[in-house]
């Protein structure tokens, strides 16, 4: 096949190996030159990976004469870590831009979860994410991001992704496990999964970014900046194992209790007080949650716990110091559908428990 004859030609020629720019354009072409899409799928998470990956795949596209649909998807789990949030609405604005400038067909997807965090925390009573129960990733990241492909008619689009070997251990060995011909990737999807940047380096990654302008010529330098202090990744597309959809090396949400301490949130809030009270909140509700008087002995189908779901009290406790730290701060967290979500979820529980004499 093209690409991997290309592959050959290039790992013998030093030309290539300054200038792996021009290799994964190359890639890029060649499947869509192969597979002939009519609608390119790009989840673009605002990280440094991803961003590299849309910035070659949109050059590559441009070159095409009838070029396909460009269809960026943004997974917005509400509880984003502020910077790299606001960052990837400012990017992708001026992608916007640039794609009317230049008349391609394109589309920006956000994707939101239906059941938000605070509906499970603080309306279903839910513990804390943890290693062993990562409830987070299923309904703030995955299933949001499977509902929508679930709607995605044209069966000969090809999704992009910007996984890379060098990214850990666990993902080399989910591309190495699943990599099909042509950097195709296994993925429970009728949609084709493609990896372009997969054999890039995260020396290479920065080396782009660095020596690169953005697609509307101005720099990179706000990523750059970004990434000084901090990393965490969250998966967007259907992983094969489960075991390897871990949040952890690029940014993640700032309530994530997935790790002991955020250090990136920490580090970035050297620079920006604002982040201290979102610091400050998640730090409380790991202690709080940490006391067994704070749990039903009952779980939410009514089922007998040693450590059950969030008792009532409890789950309005944390929705008071919630609500006391949008009003400290101007922060909005709480959405008004969380609200109303909140509170229809309390009386569902409460006359539930009460149908089950639990409280
Ligand atoms: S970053 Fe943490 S809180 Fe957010 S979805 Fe991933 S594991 Fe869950």
């Amino acid at each position: 096949m093209l690409t991997s004859s290309l592959l050959q030609k290039t790992k013998s020629d030093k030309f290539f190996l300054s200038n792996k720019q021009f290799f994964i354009n190359s890639i890029i072409e060649n499947i869509i030159d192969i597979y002939k899409p009519q609608n390119i799928f790009l989840p673009f998470s605002g990280g440094k990976d991803s961003t590299v990956l849309l910035h070659n795949t949109i050059e590559t596209v441009l070159k095409i004469k009838k070029p396909p649909k460009i269809t960026i998807i943004h997974c917005d789990t509400l509880i984003e870590n502020p910077i790299i949030e606001r960052h990837s609405y400012d990017f992708l604005k001026n992608l916007e831009s640039f794609f009317k400038a230049n008349n391609l067909n394109f589309e920006i997807v956000i994707l939101k979860p239906v059941q938000t965090y605070w509906h499970s925390l603080i309306g279903k009573g839910y513990p804390l994410p943890n290693t062993m129960f990562r409830w987070c990733q299923r309904t703030l990241k995955i299933k949001p991001s499977e509902d929508y492909m679930k709607t995605v008619k044209d069966n000969d689009a090809v999704v992009f992704v910007g996984l890379r070997k060098d990214e850990s251990k666990s993902r080399k060995n989910d591309i190495t496990n699943n990599q099909l011909d042509n950097y195709q990737i296994k993925r429970q999807s009728k949609l084709k999964y493609f990896t372009p940047i997969m054999d890039l380096t995260e020396t290479d990654i920065w080396e782009f970014l660095i020596s690169n302008k953005t697609l509307w010529k101005s720099s990179y330098q706000n990523i750059i900046d970004i990434y000084k202090g901090a990393r965490g990744e969250c998966p967007l597309i259907p992983e094969i194992s489960k075991k390897n959809s871990g949040c952890g090396s690029r940014f993640g949400c700032w309530m994530c209790t997935l790790v002991k301490k955020d250090k990136s949130l920490q580090n970035q809030s050297l620079d920006n007080e604002d982040l201290l009270p979102l610091i400050n909140f998640r730090e409380w509700t790991i202690n709080f949650v940490k006391d067994d008087n704070n749990h039903f002995k009952y779980m939410r189908n009514g089922k007998p716990a040693k450590r059950g779901c969030l008792t009532f009290k409890a789950r309005k406790k944390i929705f008071k110091e919630l609500k006391d730290l949008e009003k400290r701060t101007g922060i909005s967290v709480l959405s008004n559908n969380d609200l109303k979500n909140i509170k229809s979820q309390w009386k569902a529980d409460m006359l539930f428990f009460k149908s089950r004499n639990i409280i």
